[in-house]
């Protein structure tokens, strides 16, 4: 756009502004004229469930709009009192026992009014509604056979029930999150399965807008707003299971993006062999859970498991003689017999502060969601120092990398060498669908990587290559584990620690008693016919993009 045309509307806008602010003014002035209260509808936040009193051609002749009701006081917003038709919908409420409150509003509101709230469908007939109620999940698991027919089906059915079937599918799939990525005309909504974005569908921008003011109208975010990011909640029920969605709503240059995080609160953190633990990882992770003072970091990006970790440590501390206070941004589960506090960035308590006031509250465990500033740092390692387990996640790709990590974050290698316990670097390896998968004789290629990667793997004979059917949803991949390296920190590599030793060195000392890196233990686990060479490159080359 031109600068002259970009001016033009520009100043078109900012006449429209000061044309409804008259407007308004005017209305303001006439109610007072009549005696009557007034409204500036338009930025009134009204809950859909008080429009449906007034049905959706009556409200429109009427140019009436019911705002807000208390048992039977029912606010009423119009443009008009004397217009007879205003004046049979007044009636008719009246006649239902309605005790009417009026209030006048412009006519711009008004129709702004309608416009926003004709998109939610909450005019269609109630039947509809109730009829979505009554519906099993069984039905809709029947209904949403194929997943890529969700968009046909979304076109053809109220917002409510489309925000159903999307739930649903995204728990028939185990997805994690739901995007909502609007372009020019069409909205591509992905789901994540394990952990890779899968594109599900496409509507049409126009059938996505009803999604979207369903889903702020769920979370109680504000409908007429669609200019600022907005955050908020809402939860369902499936198979017994309370399942929470974390909502973040984006504007965008077109219509807002939707991102929907699924947490399901019944999820049960299993043990570190069903995480992927094995052998001396296993043992490890066993003996973690007994140490009575020390850090044990955990590390890698973001959707790297940590947090899932993290939790089944501490379900492996929990036990009814000890306290265990978390401070966390956000609280993603709830834990029984867990203080679990949640820290907020915007006031005073975040992650450093928040663990000096944990530590008054006599802990024998803390966790402290991430390290990411000295402060926090320094003071995990003085409550490690004085008799405290702490847990905590650091963003660095490797286990070993963390030690000259903290010390560039301007840790002292006398603080670091006795307050470490140990670090875990990991990853999440899909596992393979053994429905689809085809194991397929090992290429020189994959017998050449595997010589390099470790002398320790028994190379394999065959090694799986992922498919896709219909029990995977066709990803040829169903469910996670981790590979994982892990360095616990003994006399030796302290002593390395406090003399600054290189990275070389100190791979050396830990290599000497047994560490292995997580690409050594990502082959063993394709030698183990638990996932493929493709799937550990991708997680191993997307850390160190
Ligand atoms: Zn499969």
């Amino acid at each position: 756009m031109s600068d002259d045309k970009n001016y033009k509307k520009e100043s078109a806008q900012v006449l429209q502004g000061i044309n409804r602010d008259f407007e308004e003014k005017n209305t303001l002035k006439k109610a007072k004229e009549l005696g009557l209260s007034y409204v500036n509808i338009g930025k009134t936040p009204i809950n859909p469930d008080y429009l449906k009193i007034i049905p959706p051609d009556e409200s429109q002749k009427a140019r009436a709009v019911a705002f807000y009701r208390v048992g039977d006081k029912l606010r009423v917003a119009l443009e008009d009192p004397e217009n007879p038709e205003t004046k049979k919908v007044l009636e008719t409420l009246k006649s239902k026992d309605y005790k009417l409150n009026i209030n006048l509003a412009s006519s711009s509101g008004i129709t702004e009014v309608i416009q926003t709230y004709q998109n939610l469908q909450i005019y269609r007939k109630t039947e509809i509604v109730e009829s979505v109620e009554e519906k099993s999940i069984k039905t809709y698991e029947k209904e949403i056979a194929e997943l890529a027919s969700l968009g046909e089906k979304i076109r053809t059915v109220t917002a409510e029930e489309a925000l159903n079937l999307i739930n649903i599918g995204a728990m028939k799939t185990k997805a994690s999150d739901v995007h909502y990525e609007p372009t020019d005309k069409n909205t591509v909504v992905r789901f994540r399965i394990d952990g890779v974005l899968y594109k599900v569908f496409e509507i049409k921008n126009k059938d996505y807008k009803n999604i979207l003011n369903q889903i702020k109208y769920t979370t109680k975010m504000k409908l007429n707003i669609s200019d600022v990011p907005q955050d908020g909640r809402y939860n369902f029920a499936y198979n017994d299971r309370k399942i929470d969605v974390r909502v973040s709503v984006i504007p965008t240059e077109t219509v807002e993006s939707i991102v929907c995080r699924f947490l399901d609160s019944g999820k049960e953190f299993t043990s570190f062999e069903d995480l992927g633990f094995e052998d001396k990882n296993l043992e490890n992770m066993g003996e973690l859970t007994k140490i009575s003072h020390g850090m044990i970091l955990i590390t890698g990006p973001t959707g790297s498991g940590k947090t899932t970790t993290l939790y089944s440590l501490l379900q492996g501390f929990n036990s009814p003689e000890k306290k265990i206070i978390t401070l966390e941004n956000p609280i993603e589960y709830h834990l029984d017999g867990i203080v679990q506090s949640q820290i907020n960035e915007k006031g005073d308590y975040n992650f450093a502060s928040g663990l000096r006031s944990i530590l008054r509250q006599d802990p024998d465990i803390v966790m402290v969601g991430e390290i990411r500033d000295i402060e926090t740092a320094e003071t995990s390692a003085q409550a490690a120092l004085t008799g405290h387990a702490v847990l905590s996640t650091l963003h660095t790709n490797g286990a070993i990398e963390s030690i000259p990590r903290l010390i560039n974050m301007g840790m002292e290698p006398f603080v670091i060498a006795p307050a470490l316990d140990t670090i875990i670097a990991q990853r999440l390896v899909r596992r393979i669908c053994k429905d689809c998968g085809k194991l397929e004789p090992i290429t020189e290629q994959e017998k050449k990587e595997f010589e390099e990667t470790s002398k320790d793997i028994k190379i394999p004979e065959k090694v799986y290559h992922a498919q896709g059917c219909d029990k995977c949803s066709k990803t040829g991949y169903i469910g996670r584990m981790v590979i994982v390296e892990m360095v616990t920190i003994d006399e030796e590599l302290e002593a390395l620690i406090l003399n600054k030793a290189p990275m070389a060195k100190l791979v050396e000392a830990a290599r000497k008693k047994g560490f292995t890196t997580m690409k050594e233990n990502g082959f063993k686990k394709v030698a183990e016919h638990h996932t493929t060479v493709e799937e550990v490159h991708r997680v191993i080359r997307v850390s160190e993009e």
